[in-house]
């Protein structure tokens, strides 16, 4: 849960999932649509899938007891070297290096490294200096869990006092240590590149209502949001006037395209989102007809259904705005 996104999001996320799947079994046997529901707004959907992969993975060869050994945890679905080395470090305390964002950051300042951190050289640098600071932590004659805190430590300094922006060298606790902060470099450091331009895309959604249900469909395995439920939807030129754009349909084609008819369609709410590099705009028409459109895989389902179906974080606002309109 907690990979990309940040703590105070996935909290009641965890708090609601450990109510309704506390155990590896339960999570491993709970079905496709209830997963989804759990994880429905938390966003990168593939991680949910490859939770529950990894928890039917841990039932068939770990007898349902979570693995210990790095290659074991590195083995599961969904977890890399990162994860599985935070995994054994923090929960058992094993000599495993974590390099993250956060670490990255953190060790690019007080060592001072001015290349590139995401290219592989500088990456591979930095992976070497996380393993021997914990193979040190490991060596130290203490009882305490080292390993863990010493990559518990990293992970914190870089989320709470070395953040990106205007970190907090006047109360960092390694400020005496740090390169970037006794050589003047900290607002230089890390030297990412340059970003990858955003490019914007712009979807017409339509709530098509018959009789109290509703014309819905399911994304399909794939996709950005695969098994996810949305109203349908077509991407169109950016400007709407169908001049630019390579491949996309012109907006007033955009309700020809999934055979309902433009001219009942009434403005339900434009919601902007982003995904990667893309910024979306999504604009929702509510249209009411007596001829159904034949749109392939859509389903009709009456609004206390919609509910209860996991939904794109977008779609899902449409939804209440649909739900405020019904009121
Ligand atoms: Fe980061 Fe500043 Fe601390 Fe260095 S002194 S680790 S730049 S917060």
């Amino acid at each position: 849960m907690l990979q990309q996104t940040q703590v105070k999001t996935v909290l009641p996320f965890w708090e609601r999932w450990m109510q309704e799947l506390p155990t590896v079994e339960a999570a491993a046997r709970a079905s496709s649509e209830k997963i989804h529901k759990l994880w429905e707004g938390l966003g990168y959907y593939a991680r949910v899938r490859n939770l529950q992969k990894a928890a039917q993975l841990i039932l068939d060869r770990h007898n349902g007891k979570f693995p210990k050994r790095f290659e074991d945890i590195l083995a599961l679905p969904g977890i890399g070297r990162y994860t599985a080395g935070a995994i054994s470090s923090i929960a058992f305390n094993q000599p495993a290096p974590i390099l993250d964002g956060n670490v990255m950051r953190v060790l690019t300042r007080i060592f001072g490294i001015a290349e590139n951190p995401r290219e592989k050289k500088t990456n591979q640098r930095l992976w070497q200096i996380a393993e021997e600071l914990v193979s040190h932590a490991a060596r130290q004659n203490s009882k305490l869990p080292n390993c863990s805190h010493l990559n518990q430590s990293l992970m914190e300094l870089g989320a709470l006092v070395c953040i990106p922006r205007n970190p907090q060298c006047a109360t960092c606790p390694v400020k005496k240590l740090c390169a970037a902060f006794i050589e003047n470099r900290v607002a230089e450091l890390p030297n990412l590149g340059k970003r990858e331009k955003a490019t914007a895309r712009r979807f017409v959604a339509f709530v098509v209502e018959r009789d109290g249900q509703f014309l819905v469909r399911q994304r399909p395995t794939g996709v950005v949001n695969a098994h996810l439920w949305e109203f349908p939807n077509v991407e169109i030129y950016q400007n709407g006037d169908g001049k630019k754009g390579n491949g996309h349909i012109p907006f007033a084609r955009a309700a020809k395209e999934l055979g309902i008819e433009f001219k009942n369609a009434k403005p339900i709410c434009t919601v902007k989102h982003s995904i990667t590099r893309y910024r979306m705009t999504l604009e929702a028409f509510g249209v009411q007809t007596k001829r159904a459109p034949q749109i392939l895989d859509a389903v009709w389902l009456p609004y206390a259904e919609l509910e209860s179906l996991a939904f794109t974080s977008a779609h899902r606002k449409i939804l209440g705005h649909v739900r405020s309109a019904a009121r």
